[in-house]
């Protein structure tokens, strides 16, 4: 199977291409186009030259595009999940039950949202000012490889909705579910030019677009070290950076221990343990500590790896062997730093299945707990974005708030107390962008998702895409 650009509504070749592979096989799934500046060019020309009629159109009318956009790909959930899972490793539960739906569900809420765009006014004696939102032209839209299509329409739906145009580039290692993205978007009735797709690497492909004149707002989602190579590199731009993150979770004596324990293992494992928000970190008050310790150890024992495609399997493989090198460096190091393996390590343990016929190549890492984790530990420091969780024992509510906030990122975080004040308190002293309490993640798409420090600037979500996505204008006329 070949993967073509996206350009101007036509499928655009290209003079060389790269391979997309299973990582849970190593075996090819397409050849995927490998752009450069010439194809990024022609895309943001044809954003550029459709921005006009589309950001003239009623709003009514773009939302009724950007719902059929919705519906289809309800309609298509399984066979895009399937793609999505054989392209990236994660697991069919996930992208077949809440990360593709939710796609469909970006484009129902911000095809409601664009008819809903409003100003405010400030009147005074002497005039009356108000705001116009305005979209803003170009976006460049730019998603790493874990949950692509989640985050793409995460992207795109607000983007489109309120009347710009696009050049959406996926993560190189994870192109697959966004090129049906444009496939079913034309489908839709979405006029050509309006989401250009654009393949390759960063630097090839995700420079040029970046620092493109005509590009005049940027949403990138990524890590914290590219985050910062673009805002370097783009000029004056608007911008979103959802960035990398380290996030504590922290569970208080008094907190109810066995939904803490829940949240806390599905928080680091699931998803992979590639996801942004994961709960890394996890600090345990020191009077729970071993018991809980012990009690996390024997569930992440008993979490099903191997074939991403099985309902029944929570961690597939990890994206690429290189990503893959990187979470075993960190499994390597966390026992020369001190602290103390509970389970998982480099080799298969013991007490799992083999992997099945076929995925002994794979990318496949155990879930991983190391007990008596320092804060300073580079394994408490660094993002690993896989499946090995840092437990570390606080004393008090000011240790933990410390402990917590002692990290370059501050993207979410989770707190678990039955004392209401406490809960509060400690929401309030986090540095984060979110903080949920007695709670995992749960997405709201009117909340501002995005992070603080390290982890970013800028949040999407609800009017909060605003930011991002429309210019707002003041008039000032004289009573
Ligand atoms: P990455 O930064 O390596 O790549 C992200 C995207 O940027 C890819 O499409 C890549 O090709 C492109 N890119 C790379 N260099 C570029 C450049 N110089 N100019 C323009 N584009 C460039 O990140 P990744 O490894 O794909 O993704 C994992 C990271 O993403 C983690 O750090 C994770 O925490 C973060 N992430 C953050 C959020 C969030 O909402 N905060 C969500 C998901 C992932």
């Amino acid at each position: 199977m070949r993967i073509q650009h996206l350009i101007d509504g036509q499928a655009v070749e290209s003079s060389t291409y790269f391979e997309t592979v299973n990582p849970a096989t190593q075996a090819v799934l397409a050849e995927v186009a490998d752009g450069g500046a010439a194809e990024v060019n022609a895309a943001v020309a044809a954003a550029k030259a459709a921005f006009p009629a589309w950001a003239g159109r009623p709003a009514t009318e773009r939302a009724a595009l950007m719902r059929k956009l919705g519906e289809l790909i309800t309609k298509h959930v399984p066979e895009i999940a399937r793609t999505e899972t054989q392209d990236t490793g994660q697991t069919i539960s996930q992208t077949g039950k809440q990360l593709v739906p939710r796609a469909a569900d970006n484009f129902h809420y911000f095809a409601e949202m664009c008819t809903r765009v409003d100003g405010h006014t400030y009147p005074t004696p002497t005039h009356l000012n108000y705001t116009l939102f305005a979209p803003v032209g170009v976006c460049a839209l730019i998603s790493p490889w874990n949950v692509p299509f989640m985050t793409a329409t995460w992207k795109v739906a607000p983007c489109l909705a309120f009347g710009n145009t696009a050049v959406l580039k996926m993560s190189e290692l994870s192109p697959l579910s966004a090129a049906r993205l444009g496939e079913l978007a034309l489908e839709a009735g979405i006029p050509k030019g309006v989401l250009n797709i654009v393949h390759g690497t960063g630097k090839a492909t995700g420079e040029p677009l970046v620092s493109h004149p005509d590009v005049r707002a940027i949403s990138f989602t990524g890590s914290t070290a590219t985050g910062d190579r673009i805002v370097r590199s783009a000029g004056l731009k608007k911008f979103s950076m959802e960035l990398g993150g380290k996030s504590p979770f922290v569970i208080f004596a008094d907190a109810d221990l066995s939904r803490a324990l829940d949240a806390a293992v599905f928080m680091i494992f699931s998803n992979n343990g590639e996801r942004c928000t994961a709960g890394s970190r996890i600090l345990v008050q020191r009077s729970i500590y071993q018991d809980f310790a012990q009690k996390f150890a024997e569930r992440a024992k008993r979490i099903s790896v191997g074939d991403p495609l099985a309902e029944s399997t929570i961690i597939g493989p990890m994206i690429s062997q290189a990503h893959l090198a990187k979470v075993r460096s960190y499994i390597e190091l966390g026992p020369k730093e001190g602290a103390t393996l509970l389970c998982g390590g480099l080799d298969r343990p013991s007490y799992a299945p083999a992997l099945p016929a076929g995925m002994e190549k794979g990318n496949f890492v155990w879930p991983t707990v190391f007990a008596d984790v320092d804060n300073r530990m580079k394994i408490a420091q660094e993002e690993i974005f896989g499946p090995v969780a840092c437990l570390i024992p606080f004393d008090d509510e000011a240790d933990a708030i410390r402990i917590a906030n002692d990290i370059a990122y501050g993207l979410s975080s989770y707190v678990w107390t039955e004392n209401i004040g406490k809960a509060h308190r400690v929401a309030a002293a986090v540095e984060a962008g979110m903080c949920f309490v007695n709670s995992q993640n749960v997405r709201d798409l009117r909340q501002p998702f995005g992070g603080t420090k390290a982890s970013g600037t800028g949040r999407e979500g609800g009017t909060w895409s605003y930011e991002v996505f429309l210019e707002p204008k003041n008039v000032a006329v004289s009573l």
